[in-house]
């Protein structure tokens, strides 16, 4: 499959049910792919994860993992990077176990440091780990974050073990509304793939942002940004890419995405 459109989490209406349950009432609403949001904590355990990996290959639903939130590679305290190296390690090993492709992690802050040190400290970090998923760092949505695109695009380069994650929102709320046109979202494809990234996970939400930050997420309908443009450069183009919807909406909007694409 070219394109994945999935839900970040359990869609709303598969909530109440187990993971591996929620993946059959993933696939019957029209997805093919699944976040597992281990935001707050890593709730598979490794045989949880394994039953999940089954039931996920047999109706074809693409795996990927949220690592915590709380991960800080670049922390002043290096207890903190330890506990955060610990984790996302935790969180690789499930992936694995349960043939996730990438683990999504939010990589730092760069609290007043020049943002050069930053990128030492996480690719210093980034480049030790060893797992069959990639560890994906994403493009983050508020200017005191470390991961704009071109951070993104270098590291990718820099460690093997790196996968970009795209969050198109973010993108689109750090420069203040930043993608307008169709142009706007192809520079952003296009950088990753003149690297040789033959497979892109993304996210995608509505957001509302102030002075480059964003503030919270918003359904597809706000076109901030406009997903319809990412969906014609979809249409027209041979992109390989997982969209993982992340809306208030999490899978009407994944559908109503996927009602743009002429073939998935
Ligand atoms: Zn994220």
């Amino acid at each position: 499959m070219r394109i994945r459109i999935g839900s970040a989490g359990i869609p709303l209406i598969c909530k109440g049910k187990k993971t591996a349950d929620a993946i059959d009432c993933v696939s019957k609403l029209g997805l093919s792919a699944l976040e597992l949001e281990f935001v707050k904590r890593i709730y598979l355990t490794e045989e949880s994860a394994r039953e999940v990996g089954k039931v996920a290959r047999k109706f074809d639903v693409s795996l990927s993992c949220h690592a915590p939130y709380f991960i800080n590679l670049a922390s002043k305290n290096p207890k903190v990077i330890e506990n955060s190296k610990n984790l996302i390690a935790e969180t690789l090993n499930i992936a694995d176990i349960c043939g996730a492709k990438i683990v999504v992690v939010h990589a730092g802050f760069y609290m007043e440091r020049p943002a050069q040190d930053v990128y030492k400290m996480i690719k210093d970090a980034c480049c030790q780990f060893e797992s069959k998923a990639k560890l994906g760092i994403e493009t983050m949505g508020r200017q005191k974050q470390f991961g704009t695109v071109n951070e993104i695009v270098k590291l990718t380069e820099d460690c093997e073990n790196v996968a970009p994650v795209i969050d198109f929102a973010h993108v689109h709320a750090r420069g203040n509304g930043g993608l307008k046109t169709k142009e706007d979202f192809k520079v952003i494809l296009d950088k990753f793939d003149k690297i040789g990234v033959k497979q892109l996970h993304c996210h995608m939400t509505g957001i509302k942002y102030e002075n480059g930050n964003e503030k919270h997420h918003l359904p597809l309908s706000s076109s901030e940004p406009d997903f319809r443009l990412l969906a014609e450069i979809l249409n027209e183009n041979q992109y390989n890419v997982t969209i993982i919807s992340e809306s208030p909406l999490i899978e009407q909007d994944a559908l109503l995405f996927k009602s743009w694409i002429k073939s998935v």
